[in-house]
């Protein structure tokens, strides 16, 4: 027992979004029994937190920022604030969160016109910001098998190649009684992704068709079985990526008024941590004012896009038909959490104004092209990293940002697992369904100075003279 682990401990509960019915948080639930609706939870406790001012939790978290207890090294740094009924031993840290912020490029922000700046998710363990969700939701199934001392416990997910990622790397660490089971859609993970599960020793289990697909076989697998769901459908992931909004918060200084946040939306977990983040904080007057929340679509996966740019009052929420996107990680045509989404934006509107949230639409065309860029200027930007980008350059344009504002743009998994856009792009190889002509200007691509052969029979020191002579007539060398 470390002895800065806090003492206080909430109460969580289920709440529907649908018909407001609660259920106590100590039993696997991820749609209303009642309804069918999403759930989020809720800390029946929440109220006990206020007794202290924001300075307080402002200063705790920021004397945190220190510890040297396991526990709370990561996300739940921000303890009181995720799932306040874990005990020390139930916390399962792999060194998720507390992912650093780039500043742009000075070339970059420039050619942007806006100042911004990257947060690198994909420098969590497995590489994209899912582990900050995983990291809860493991933590509570520690918990509960503990509680329950059930023997054997299969966790379940559909992925797009990221939750199945970091669900199999937290159940490989955990172990029993924990088994990992991932349902991909075939095909359509990259295959960096696809080496993880499979790395991590899950069982990768894949269907043709597309990740909706694999979603409903899962929804009708926790329905009637008994398994783990672990999409973000189970609430205590969207808690814990809730952290993402505290780190911004604490690394601005705990100053988010003049921030716009861009984010990726694709089964939109994530887009809903963040502001139901934000307004916890605003809540306890940790953040005095909330900053701006840009959801970002591909045009080949928008059915949130769509649902905002009609009117208010003439908004109707309709699933699309997806189609090949580069942001393959959030290429969703039916997101889960939209009833979260709509009830937090909701929320988010009107502690904030009509435009602190607001969903823009890119082209698979300027994803690719601000992806590039970024990398180009020295970030680890993903394709979704690529699309917040893209997103931002249309809102200035749409002149939605304004002067004296900062963007911040979640890039949610590191480039290299989407490498294989990358080499596309660099040799104009995307299928037509993509829509994607590459800047040949850009065409990076490695070059043979020298045949196979010509290594044969030398020594060291020969060939190195010859490869020398080879280098300098490449790059024009002068003598010094
Ligand atoms: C899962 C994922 C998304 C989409 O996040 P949602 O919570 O499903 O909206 C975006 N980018 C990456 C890299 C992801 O893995
Ligand atoms: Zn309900």
């Amino acid at each position: 027992m470390s002895h800065d682990f806090p003492a206080y401990r909430g109460e969580m509960e289920y709440c529907c979004l649908g018909c407001g019915k609660r259920y106590p948080g100590d039993s696997l639930l991820y749609t209303c029994p009642e309804c069918g609706d999403v759930l989020l939870l809720e800390n029946t406790r929440f109220g006990e937190l206020k007794e202290h001012g924001g300075a307080y939790w402002r200063e705790l978290f920021d004397r945190r920022a220190s510890t040297r207890s396991n526990a709370l090294r990561g996300v739940f740094r921000y303890y009181e604030l995720l799932a306040p009924i874990l005990d020390e031993e139930d916390i399962c840290y792999l060194g998720e969160g507390i992912t650093p912020v780039i500043e742009a490029a000075p070339a970059l922000s420039a050619k942007v016109g806006v100042p911004f700046a990257y947060k690198n998710d994909g420098q969590n363990p497995s590489a994209s910001f899912k582990d900050r969700g995983m990291a809860c939701a493991f933590s509570y199934l520690k918990w509960l098998c503990r509680r329950q001392q059930w023997d054997e416990v299969l966790t379940v997910c559909a992925s797009t190649g990221d939750t199945s990622a970091a669900a199999a790397l937290y159940a490989s660490y955990i172990g029993a009684p924990l088994k990992s089971v991932v349902l991909l859609p075939h095909g359509k993970v990259t295959p960096q992704q696809l080496s993880q599960p499979l790395g991590s020793g899950a069982t990768v289990l894949e269907l043709p068709g597309v990740f909706d697909d694999c979603m409903k076989v899962v929804e009708i697998l926790a329905e009637k079985y008994r398994v783990a769901l672990l999409n973000s459908k189970n609430a205590w992931r969207i808690l814990g990526q809730e952290s993402f909004a505290y780190e911004v918060a604490q690394w601005y200084g705990w100053d988010v008024s003049k921030l716009c946040i861009f984010v990726p939306v694709g089964n939109a977990g994530n887009i809903t941590a963040i502001m139901s983040g934000f307004l916890k904080m605003h809540e306890l007057g940790i953040v005095e004012a909330l900053p701006r929340i840009f959801g970002v679509q591909s045009e080949h996966a928008d059915p949130v896009y769509r649902y905002y740019s009609a009117p208010e009052g003439s908004r109707e929420w309709k699933p699309v038909q997806v189609q090949p996107s580069v942001a393959q990680a959030a290429m969703i045509g039916n997101p889960v959490s939209f009833p979260r989404v709509r009830a937090l934006a909701s929320r988010f509107v009107k502690a904030a104004g009509e435009k602190a949230f607001q969903v823009v639409q890119v082209k698979e065309q300027q994803i690719m092209d601000a992806m590039i860029q970024a990398n180009r200027h020295g970030h680890i930007a993903c394709t979704q990293g690529g699309e917040c980008l893209a997103g931002l350059m249309n809102a200035r344009d749409l002149g939605l940002v304004g002067a004296g504002e900062h963007a911040v743009l979640d890039s949610t998994a590191h480039a290299l697992k989407f490498s294989g856009f990358q080499s596309m792009y660099f040799e104009n190889a995307f299928p037509p369904a993509y829509g994607i002509t590459p800047d040949t200007a850009l065409a990076n691509r490695p070059e043979l100075l020298l045949p196979e052969e010509a290594r044969q029979g030398k020594d060291v020191m020969e060939f190195a003279r010859e490869g020398a002579k080879a280098v300098v007539a490449r790059l024009g060398l002068v003598e010094k």
